[in-house]
């Protein structure tokens, strides 16, 4: 429910609030060339979808051709399953680059699971024919219907977006970091958090030999990353709160800087 707000004398306390997640967060709108770039990968999802479809539709026709030809018949899913995933992958990752908003509850699920739903028609259509027809025997339908069938379901598996993005998620994102006063993040190719410190250790260990810096929602372009590392969040404040208040000084402890460990890293 919104905060309807309140008549009575309102006193900001300085220092706690600034830490927690801003509610009023500003819209988020892609920048115009990740517009752009997710322009472009829609266009090639779809054409991969129209690909796949197209070679559902040739599955179906070889049905009707007696004897049916159990290798091609599956050499057809096969590839339209390939086409469904390309597809898939690629609506995805343009979903990263221009987020739906949360608000429109139909258009964001099906922006999100578009790719889902174009499996049940690549897939289905073609899986109800085969164990509909006549000329199929019982184990040429058998293994036929299964391939169809696991075919669908991966397609399926694949196009669900199971951590959707969303402008709302960007947009508090974005504020939970400028509201801590940081102007970057960082990440890591193999992460699932982003960082305030290059030298966080989570990220600067051994395995990692790269290190991107860059804005929040670059951070979900380039790799869906939705949240920001505690650890980083607990020391940043840690250090910004030392250097705010002028009395008592803050000790930092020594586990906050990882030396055993640290490989210098090349940021830029
Ligand atoms: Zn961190």
């Amino acid at each position: 429910m919104a905060d309807k707000g309140t008549k009575k004398k309102l006193t900001r306390v300085e220092g706690g609030d600034a830490a927690a997640p801003a509610r009023e967060a500003k819209p988020f709108v892609a920048a115009p060339e990740s517009k752009a770039k997710a322009r472009k990968f829609r266009i090639f999802a779809i054409l991969s979808w129209i690909v796949a479809i197209g070679l559902e539709v040739g599955a179906i026709l070889m049905l009707k051709k007696v004897p049916i030809q159990t290798t091609w018949l599956i050499a057809l899913i096969v590839a339209d399953l390939v086409f469904a995933v390309i597809g898939s992958l690629l609506w995805k990752k343009a979903n990263r680059f221009d987020p739906a908003s949360e608000k429109e509850k139909f258009r964001f699920f099906v922006q999100n699971q578009l790719g889902a739903i174009i499996a049940v028609i690549a897939f289905l259509p073609l899986v109800i024919l085969i164990f509909a027809n006549k000329d199929l025997k019982g184990k040429q339908k058998g293994l036929v219907g299964a391939v169809a069938v696991i075919a669908m379901l991966i397609a399926g598996f694949v196009g669900v977006d199971f951590n959707p993005p969303s402008q709302e998620q960007y947009a508090q994102q974005i504020e939970q970091v400028k509201s801590l006063g940081a102007e970057h993040v960082y990440w890591t190719k193999s992460g699932t958090r982003f960082h305030l410190y290059q030298d966080c250790q989570h990220i600067n260990t051994r395995k990692t030999d790269e290190i991107f810096q860059g804005t929040v929602p670059q951070a979900r372009e380039l790799k869906n990353i939705t949240e920001l590392c505690k650890t980083c969040e607990g020391r940043w404040k840690k250090e910004h709160a030392a250097v705010e208040s002028p009395v008592p000084e803050v000790e930092i402890p020594e586990t906050e800087f990882p030396t055993g460990d640290a490989v210098p890293v090349p940021v830029n």
